[in-house]
């Protein structure tokens, strides 16, 4: 089997895995003062100075969550106090969800969102602007830095999804908060953190014993965050020389990547003309290559993807499949890939034409 739907979930990168065991290990919560509260305490704060480290933040200001959809919920809830939200057109759902009543801002046809229109909305008064690092469906990345520049000029706030991004491309503290997930990054699942900038404190959106500097109530969950930040440490940047080898042999079986040049050097979403995305991916799964679709598919309908709708892909945003490639995936992946997709369009593309 090639497993190349890394942006569902990486797998486990095998330090992630020693630091989880060790910390499994550990009886004592972090909050108790005895001995053994003290042990499982230097884990939790180890684990928080390695993703500060690794990401540009003060440990003090990393919050411990369950993962991306909660660090997203949790900045969303805490920074938008009498602000306009504005979220990226291509945003997740776990941004959608967060902040239905949000402001779309546009993005062109590689998905890259409108500064020009950000810098109109942002004329408008105190906004909160969330917009994504790298997409999870085409990779395509987003000038953070740019926008980063622009909220500071108007006073606005910004928030980075940087779950994608985090681990494949360099990706520092950037705006005034940030969320990352665990395991996009090859740790386990159920672990993910906010970084706060400097000056932004945020109240907890759950509220209990006081743990997390008062900004997150609940035990920690150690071993997923011991786990979690070994595997920040471990990731580095993918080189891109695995995924072009896959869009070339798709292009020329007539597929068309989506998302423009500037993407994760991981991912590559590939339209087939005339096929749809449910039906390739069966495909590919009963030839053992593992992708996912690019349109959201529930009960025998296609939807197609918010994401490549916003790009304007017209019908090819029902025909397209993501293809992403875990850290450790290796030239026989791409081989297996490159021999289901050319077996799989010359049968159903065909059928289509
Ligand atoms: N943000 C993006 C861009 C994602 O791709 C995902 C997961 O697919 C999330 C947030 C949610 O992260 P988690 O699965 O850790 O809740």
């Amino acid at each position: 089997m090639a497993y190349l739907d890394a942006n569902a979930t990486e797998p486990l990168r095998p330090e992630a895995r020693a630091a989880v065991l060790e910390a499994l290990d550990l009886v004592g919560n972090p909050a108790s003062v005895h001995a053994s509260g003290r042990a499982a305490r230097r884990v939790l704060e180890a684990a928080r100075s390695a993703v500060a480290l690794r990401f540009g933040a003060d440990p003090g200001a990393v919050v411990f969550t369950s993962g991306g959809t909660e660090a997203n919920a949790f900045a969303i809830a805490a920074l938008r106090a009498g602000r306009r939200v504005v979220i990226g057109a291509t945003e997740h759902d776990a941004v959608r969800a967060a902040a239905p009543d949000a402001v779309v801002l546009p993005v062109d046809g590689d998905g890259v969102a409108d500064l020009d229109a950000l810098a109109r909305l942002l004329a408008e008064g105190p906004a909160l602007i969330c917009l994504m690092w790298a997409n999870n469906e085409t990779g395509t990345i987003q000038p953070v830095e740019a926008a980063a520049a622009l909220c500071r000029q108007h006073g606005a706030l910004l928030h980075v999804d940087a779950v994608q991004a985090a681990g494949r491309i360099p990706v520092r503290l950037v705006g005034d908060s940030m969320a990352l997930s665990s395991h996009k990054l090859g740790g386990p699942k159920g672990a993910g953190a906010l970084l706060l900038g400097p000056g932004i404190d945020a109240a907890p959106l759950i509220a209990g014993g006081g743990q997390e500097r008062g900004r997150r109530g609940g035990t920690p969950a150690l071993p997923a965050i011991a786990g979690f930040a070994a595997a920040a440490q471990a990731a580095l940047p993918d080189a891109a020389a695995l995924r072009d080898a896959v869009e070339a042999a798709a292009l020329a079986c007539g597929a068309v990547v989506l998302g423009g040049a500037h993407r994760l050097p991981n991912t590559s979403c590939l339209a087939l003309p005339g096929v749809r995305a449910d039906t390739q991916v069966i495909a590919l799964d009963l030839a053992g290559v593992q992708v996912s679709a690019g349109a959201a598919c529930s009960s025998g309908k296609v939807a197609a993807s918010h994401v490549l709708t916003a790009m304007g892909c017209g019908v090819l945003a029902g025909q397209a499949i993501r293809v992403s490639l875990p850290w450790n995936a290796a030239g026989a992946d791409v081989v297996a890939f490159n021999r289901a997709y050319s077996d799989m369009a010359a049968r159903l593309g065909k059928r289509a034409a």
